[in-house]
């Protein structure tokens, strides 16, 4: 391995793998090859084209830190604008040349003799690298509601990712939204105002954003282009990021403020019922925060539209019937019920040193160091894995940290021609650290997605410079290497 170019295969071109392969194809020294099961990059940005769906950071956090886009139109760019961005930066760069569409990596299975990879895809075909990035994202797999009777419906059926845009809103249909959470917010404000008849299912209600979203002018977009203006701007985005998200972290004056700021959203809502149907029983943050750009608690009190709390015992072929017997009939049935967030790169069989497969490791929760590695798992990567920052973070500045890291190691591996991994007690270390800094946070105290079976949240419940701060370092003290015995 060390006077070779490295091999590298990473699994996903949505923007994780796409900042990776921007990254390698900026080394002489490495070979890499992309592999997308689908047929077009963008992952979340490709699969998600539900109507209401915006960024929920600023535009401007949410782009390529190596590729600056002066021309977002919103504050808060709509979906089809950021796949658009991602395409156009694929191309430009020329990424797609280095992408296997179509192609999906079922099984990965790592040979200690030769230290590496040994990749199937699931044609058949195989391939070996020395390193294995997974870039499979983390909101990708759509959930289903265990509710009896989901096949039996006969109207048109599927899930907020998988949108069917044949159906019309012309107002003749009546469509039911299973879910709350910021997919299930965003889609029945975008339908009620296209004056859709809708019945938005709410088990638990959520604290929303009501926030505006205003049009970029022209001055804004050419003052990005004046010397030194970009770069100032994204410093003082920095800094309100650091600043502006301290209450997450701990309780105090902060967090009550933003909790009433919260709360006087709902002060729309002329209907007590409704209110309270809407209201939150457990504090601001505890869940992922729904953005509501066209006031979702004003678009629910049009005539079209119904909040239900009531809970769905099975779904009938007419439409969704209530505990009661009550029947409530429906044309479309939109599932917002969220993803499968704690199957990461699964259902690809990933096997490590001594046989032993990912399943067996996250057998009791998911885990890893740093959101990148996982022990007894030497040159395998992952970009946002269990850990990562996800709720104070954009994704690509917590991209930007763990990918420089990662090159770190691969470098470090190839210096010595071995394999890395976290060790165990690094990675025990670790947790231990990520579990004292949750008390006190936001996202105790409730059932969210960011938790493992134990409650203990898998996100980084510290200081966004402590992120940076992390992968600054490399700590050769936590690495495992393992000799190459066939370099
Ligand atoms: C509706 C929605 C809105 C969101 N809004 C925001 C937001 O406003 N701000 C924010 O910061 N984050 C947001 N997120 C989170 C978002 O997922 C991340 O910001 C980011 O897009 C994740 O990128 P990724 O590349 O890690 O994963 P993904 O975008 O999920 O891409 C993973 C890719 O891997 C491919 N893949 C998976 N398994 C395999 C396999 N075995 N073989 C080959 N290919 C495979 C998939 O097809 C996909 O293209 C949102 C998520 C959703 C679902």
């Amino acid at each position: 391995m060390t006077d070779r170019p490295l091999r590298v295969a990473i699994v996903g071109a949505g923007m994780s793998g796409l900042y990776m392969a921007e990254m390698l194809q900026r080394r002489p020294d490495v070979a890499f090859t992309v592999y997308e099961k689908a047929g077009e990059i963008g992952g979340t940005w490709r699969d998600n084209t539900y109507p209401g769906l915006f960024v929920d950071v600023l535009s401007r956090q949410y782009e390529f830190l190596f590729q600056p886009n002066y021309d977002w139109s919103r504050k808060y760019a709509p979906q089809a604008e950021i796949f658009a961005y991602m395409k156009k930066v694929a191309r430009e760069r020329g990424w797609l040349k280095h992408i296997r569409f179509n192609t999906e990596i079922v099984a990965a299975r790592f040979d200690a003799a030769a230290g590496q990879w040994q990749l199937k895809t699931a044609a058949g075909e195989t391939d070996t690298v020395d390193f294995f990035v997974v870039a499979t994202g983390f909101l990708a797999k759509p959930l289903y509601p265990e509710i009896e009777g989901r096949e039996s419906f006969a109207g048109k059926a599927f899930h907020s990712a998988r949108w069917d845009h044949s159906i019309p809103y012309d107002g003749k249909l009546r469509w039911g939204v299973i879910g709350a959470g910021c997919s299930g917010i965003q889609i029945t404000e975008a339908l009620a105002w296209k004056d859709v008849q809708v019945t938005q299912f709410v088990r638990r209600p959520q604290w929303i954003h009501i926030r505006e979203n205003p049009g970029a002018t022209w001055w804004e977009r050419m003052k990005l282009r004046l010397p030194g203006q970009y770069e100032k701007k994204q410093r003082e985005l920095w800094d309100f990021i650091i600043e502006g998200d301290a209450w997450r972290l701990k309780p105090g004056p902060q967090r009550e403020a933003m909790e009433r700021e919260f709360r006087s959203y709902l002060d729309v809502i002329r209907d007590p019922e409704l209110k309270k149907k809407l209201t939150p029983s457990y504090h601001l943050g505890c869940t992922r925060i729904p953005k509501s750009d066209q006031n979702y608690y004003e678009a629910v009190q049009r005539p079209n539209v119904t909040i239900e709390t009531r809970k769905i015992a099975r779904i009938v072929p007419e439409g969704v019937e209530f505990e009661d017997g009550a029947r409530l009939p429906l044309d479309v049935l939109v599932y917002a019920t969220g993803f499968d967030t704690h199957a990461y790169m699964r259902p690809m069989r990933v096997t490590g040193l001594n046989g032993v497969s990912i399943d067996e490791v996250w057998r009791d929760g998911v885990f890893s160091y740093g959101g990148v590695g996982v022990p007894g798992f030497p040159n395998l990567f992952l970009l946002y894995g269990p850990f990562a920052p996800l709720n104070n973070v954009p994704v690509p500045i917590g991209l930007e940290h763990e990918i420089g890291y990662i090159l770190r190691l691969m470098d470090e591996a190839k210096r010595r021609g071995a394999a890395v991994a976290p060790s165990e007690a690094a990675t025990e270390r670790f947790r231990a650290r990520m579990r004292d800094a949750f008390p006190g946070t936001v996202w105790v105290g409730c059932k969210n997605w960011y938790s493992d079976r134990d409650g203990t949240p898998i996100l980084w419940p510290l200081p966004q410079d402590q992120h940076a701060d992390f992968f600054a370092a490399t700590r050769f003290e936590d690495l495992d290497f393992l000799p190459i015995s066939s370099p």
